[in-house]
């Protein structure tokens, strides 16, 4: 009989799982807390279940764990992680100490689709979607890794690939990062982003479990945006303004749009201006990232004077505007920089 991969199953799955085998549920309620908070990935160590279940268990779950195939430290403490997976593919994840919370930046898929012009990880086209187990497996190790499975922290799907491309596998990955009885982390400290797939954003303002939500959008009008992003033929700005528009007003506060800034291409003061009329009556906060560059990448980070009065250009116009530190750009790990090398 195969084995069922225990990674993949949501808590209530779990139990359902469990009572097919004639066990208790408030056993796989142990075993989730076994996994999730303590970083088990043996049946033998679960101490608190009797040696015939855990026998038992072990020949009917597994828990497939990816494995660290490299990890590097930047000089601001950011940490990249290269995971391998079951079948040897492999993907990034990053650890962001103190941003001013602690934050774990996950990858969806190995590689991307989307071909955005200037992000790295689409150089390597989409090599395939990682499953829910794999997703959350990435949180698992980083957790374990940096002392956090006591700890607070958040979730940013902002690695490799595009979330709202691989839909069902990232938010059963939501669903499984925020149970109370794993992780725990709270929906609102996970923010997923997207390139701005119109249908999914909607099918996401109707889940029950909902992460915050960034959008990239990268530039003011369909012209530049098209240059940029290239899915922006089938989903313009105009249809993902309305997407946003359409979620519930309760939760609209949980959008922001996230807008990388290019020298000469979408810097400037009418760039600027037009932005902040794009968004000003949406009251979504617009997050600035300065390009990461990247050999083989064809722009440059605009000067921190030009980076400085696009900000105050959108605050001048009543835009709630941050602008994203780089860290750890000295080990590749910064936004746009994560490409696993084919060997
Ligand atoms: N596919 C998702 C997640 C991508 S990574 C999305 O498109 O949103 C998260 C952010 O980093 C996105 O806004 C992405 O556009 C941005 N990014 C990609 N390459 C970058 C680079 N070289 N420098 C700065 N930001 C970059």
């Amino acid at each position: 009989m195969p084995q069922i991969e225990l990674t993949e199953l949501t808590l209530p799955e779990l139990e359902d799982a469990f009572a097919q085998l004639g066990l208790e549920r408030y056993r796989a309620r142990q075993v989730f807390q076994w996994v999730y908070r303590r970083g088990a990935c043996d049946f033998d160590l679960m101490t608190s279940l009797p040696a015939a279940h855990r026998r038992l268990l072990a020949a009917r779950f597994r828990v497939s764990t990816p494995s660290i195939a490299r990890r590097d430290v930047s000089g601001d403490g950011t940490e990249k992680f290269l995971l391998e997976l079951q079948d040897g593919r492999r993907v990034e994840s990053v650890f962001i100490p103190r941003t001013p919370h602690q934050t774990l930046c996950l990858s969806t898929q190995v590689g991307c689709a989307m071909g955005c012009t200037f992000c790295l990880t689409a150089t390597m086209g989409l090599v395939r979607n990682l499953t829910a187990g794999e997703i959350v497996g990435q949180a698992r190790v980083l957790a374990r890794e940096t002392d956090l499975l006591e700890s607070r922290f958040n979730i940013v799907f902002m690695g490799m690939g595009e979330p709202l491309h691989n839909y069902d596998a990232t938010m059963a990955a939501v669903r499984i990062l925020a149970d109370g009885q794993g992780l725990a982390v709270h929906p609102r400290r996970i923010t997923v982003s997207t390139v701005g797939l119109v249908p999914a954003i909607e099918r996401l303002a109707a889940e029950e479990v909902m992460p915050r939500l960034a959008v990239s959008l990268h530039a003011p009008t369909d012209e530049q945006r098209q240059a940029l992003v290239p899915v922006n033929r089938k989903y313009p700005i105009a249809e993902i303004v309305g997407a946003c528009r359409r979620f519930p007003p309760a939760r609209r506060d949980r959008i922001t749009f996230e807008y990388v800034l290019l020298a000469g291409v979408n810097d400037s003061p009418d760039d600027a201006r037009r932005l902040a009329a794009l968004v000003r009556d949406l009251r979504v906060k617009v997050n600035l990232i300065p390009l990461n560059p990247a050999e083989g990448i064809p722009y440059e980070r605009p000067s921190d004077e030009r980076i400085d009065a696009f900000g105050r250009a959108l605050a001048g116009r009543g835009v709630t505007v941050m602008v994203r530190r780089s860290r750890g750009r000295d080990i590749r790990a910064a936004c746009g920089q994560l490409a696993v090398a084919r060997e």
